[in-house]
């Protein structure tokens, strides 16, 4: 069993119901531990802000018996379903989940970069990373902890913390 964490993010249509859907499916592949709360920012983007709605975001933790590429596998499935547009880099998608960290795994092929790649200069996805589990461990070559990278971050993104809930239990951190 590994501990993964998975950053979501949706900027098109339904953004809350996208995630709401991969949660769920998320948890039909792997056993959901727990959901961060859902930040709002604007895009991240190369194309101009009108073509580019705000995203929505979280994390998820997952414990999962599946290897990394199988988890990426079933991400991408995930994407698929939610008609993940990927014409364009950085353009709008329904749905997007990257593999943040899987366990203490280090890795760099052409499918899958563990620690993810771009985590250090995204604070939409630091900020409910850190909500969720501050003392995580990041492995190399990050070699910090979230709390660590996100007081580090230099993204100067505005986030707002929305009250909306990916599912409703008790162990969903709701601040
Ligand atoms: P981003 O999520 O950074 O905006 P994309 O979702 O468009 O970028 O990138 C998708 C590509 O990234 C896929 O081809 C996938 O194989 C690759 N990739 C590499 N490492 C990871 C990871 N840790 N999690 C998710 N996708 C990854
Ligand atoms: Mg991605």
């Amino acid at each position: 069993m590994q501990t993964a964490y998975i950053g979501l993010g949706s900027n098109l249509g339904d953004r809350l119901a996208h995630l709401r859907q991969a949660v769920a499916r998320l948890q039909r592949i792997a056993a959901l531990v727990r959901c961060s709360p859902v930040y709002e920012g604007s895009a991240h983007t190369l194309v101009p802000n009108e073509l580019s709605p705000d995203f929505l975001n979280a994390v998820v933790e997952v414990r999962t018996d599946l290897s990394g590429m199988d988890l990426l596998e079933a991400c991408q499935r995930i994407e698929r379903d939610g008609a993940r547009h990927r014409r364009v880099p950085y353009a709008p998608r329904t749905i997007d989940l990257d593999i943040l960290t899987f366990g203490g795994l280090t890795c760099s092929t052409d499918q899958l970069i563990l620690p993810h790649p771009r985590l250090q200069d995204r604070r939409f996805v630091l900020q409910p990373w850190y909500d969720l589990a501050p003392e995580t461990y990041i492995p190399s070559p990050i070699d910090s902890t979230v709390s660590a990278v996100l007081a580090s971050c230099r993204d100067t993104a505005d986030l707002v913390r929305t009250t909306w809930l990916l599912i409703q239990k008790e162990n969903e951190i709701s601040l």
